[in-house]
């Protein structure tokens, strides 16, 4: 690493999981990684898991640091999960997470640091880092769609990325898609969130477990069992498949992106599930809505929630203006 590096932190915050990362860019080459701490989410609120971060940032920096003296990074990104302002730099509140609501999480990291901190919604930045560096690369108009336990969408939209008045949108877990149907965790019903998530899915099977205990209970083992060829399982992410049609194909109507990649499960599953999927979001689609629409697995994934941080930190500051 030499002196002209430039480095920069990364903090991916969700609701079950914290990763603090460390970035370098030599001139003219790729960030790189230079190290990473993670675990799982503290309990008591935003505090515990401020001074971890903090700590964590300052270890990263010390075993990079060369005669003693730890590099200066540019700017802290922070990828958070759950609404929130990244205009003032706050967390409005984190899905399943109390305690943490209107936490202004990118003043208190600037002033622990002394450097620059930006915020963005995590479905938002890991648009832009698949857009800029991963299976986005190349279009205009593109959505993103995270799938882990929750579901949300970012939109670059003209070259642009898309936040919307209030910096909210995206909500496309949200979308109704079976009138008065499974409860959401929003306090709706019917959400596409409800049925094709991981939380959905695990909220699907569990009738069914019911019934027969040997069944997966997770989408994890879900996608563990079809992979090894499990009849249930695949079935089960095909119906998963159709319910994620109905919302993507919503999605198309309105933005017309012309590529649509999907993170985690869709990332883990493969084919098993982006194969009916497009042939579900094909028989939803006018044929003009069809012609070179692409559905693709995220290309950073399992390192996208790093590689968004690093986005907020890198790259949102020139997409957005600041
Ligand atoms: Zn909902």
């Amino acid at each position: 690493m030499t002196a002209r590096a430039t480095w920069y932190l990364g903090v991916d915050l969700g609701g079950t999981k914290v990763s603090v990362s460390l970035w370098s860019e030599s001139p003219g080459g790729a960030p790189a990684r230079a190290g990473v701490e993670r675990w799982e989410t503290l309990p008591g609120g935003p505090g515990p898991n401020v001074e971890r971060i903090a700590a964590a940032a300052g270890r990263l920096l010390g075993a990079a640091g060369t005669g003693g003296k730890a590099p200066q990074p540019a700017a802290i990104g922070i990828s958070g999960g759950g609404p929130l302002d990244p205009e003032r730099g706050v967390i409005l509140s984190v899905p399943n997470l109390p305690g943490w609501v209107d936490v202004p999480i990118a003043r208190i990291l600037s002033e622990r640091l002394g450097v620059t901190a930006w915020i963005e919604n995590d479905a938002n930045a890991c648009a832009v880092a698949e857009w800029l560096h991963g299976a986005g690369r190349g279009v205009r108009d593109l959505a993103f769609l995270t799938f882990s336990t929750g579901i949300g969408a970012g939109l670059i939209l003209g070259g642009r990325l898309h936040r919307g008045a209030r910096c909210l949108a995206g909500e496309a877990g949200h979308q109704v898609i079976v009138p008065d149907g499974l409860p959401c965790g929003c306090g709706n019903r019917g959400c596409l969130e409800a049925y094709a998530s991981g939380a959905g899915m695990a909220r699907r099977l569990a009738p069914l477990r019911e019934r027969d205990p040997s069944l997966p209970s997770t989408a994890k083992e879900v996608v563990e069992r079809a992979r090894a060829g499990d009849r249930f399982s695949r079935d089960f992410l095909r119906e998963t498949a159709e319910y994620l049609a109905m919302g993507l194909a919503n999605l198309v109507y309105i933005a017309d992106v012309e590529r649509i990649v999907l993170g985690t499960i869709a990332a883990a599953a493969g084919d098993l599930l982006l194969a009916p999927l497009r042939e579900a979001l094909a028989r939803r689609l006018w044929p003009p809505f069809r012609r070179g629409l692409e559905v693709l697995p995220s290309a950073l994934w399992p390192e996208l929630g790093d590689h968004a941080a690093l986005a907020v930190a890198r790259d949102l500051p020139g997409l957005v203006g600041r």
